[in-house]
């Protein structure tokens, strides 16, 4: 499946001239929950990724930083037949609250929807770290890392995208006029 044709269809990945989150501007916007809103494509995402996995890697656990990881990493524990959890944030530090736990010897695939610099994902694996967990691999649905070594373990992506990003004040499409939408702002009114 040409999966990034899939993500333009369904409105997850826009072209045009975009403000990110982040404060820079981009020709492209990536919001990966408008393509896990559809239940069949996500089960179809996390099997592809599935299969990308060495079958010898012995994996038990999923976990997943809230919020863009909770389906991604259920999902991709469902494929994998194995038990799928998420982290999330308590006062800007990465827990596992609700009961979840990871026990000492589990062996534990981190999951993303999106890694650009990696950081959420690097959190969770150092606190599974902490429950004497063994992170043996990473995953994502878009890998937007450009190919830097970020984690220790293999990454296993649906997809790899280089995105461009400018600082505004260098950006050529504004340079061009054309003008700058806020992702999601339109339907916020
Ligand atoms: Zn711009």
């Amino acid at each position: 499946m040409n999966w990034l044709e899939v993500f333009k269809e369904k409105g997850a990945f826009l072209e045009g001239h975009f403000l990110l989150s982040s404060g820079l501007h981009s020709p492209n916007y990536l919001q990966c929950a408008l393509i896990l809103q559809y239940p069949d494509l996500s089960e179809e995402i996390a099997k592809e990724i599935a299969n990308k996995i060495p079958k010898d890697l012995k994996i038990d656990l999923v976990v997943g930083p809230a919020l863009g990881g909770i389906i991604i990493a259920y999902e991709l524990a469902r494929a994998l037949k194995v038990r799928g959890i998420f982290a999330e944030r308590e006062e800007g530090k990465m827990k596992l609250r609700r009961g979840f736990t990871v026990k000492p010897g589990e062996k534990v695939m981190v999951c993303e929807d999106v890694v650009t610099t990696g950081g959420s994902a690097l959190e969770v694996a150092s606190l599974i770290k902490e429950y004497g967990g063994d992170v043996v691999a990473f995953s994502c649905i878009v890998d937007r890392s450009g190919g830097k070594p970020i984690f220790d373990k293999p990454l296993y992506s649906l997809i790899q995208l280089n995105l461009e990003t400018y600082q505004p004040e260098e950006c050529p499409l504004c340079k061009e006029g054309i003008p700058l939408v806020k992702p999601g702002s339109r339907n916020l009114k």
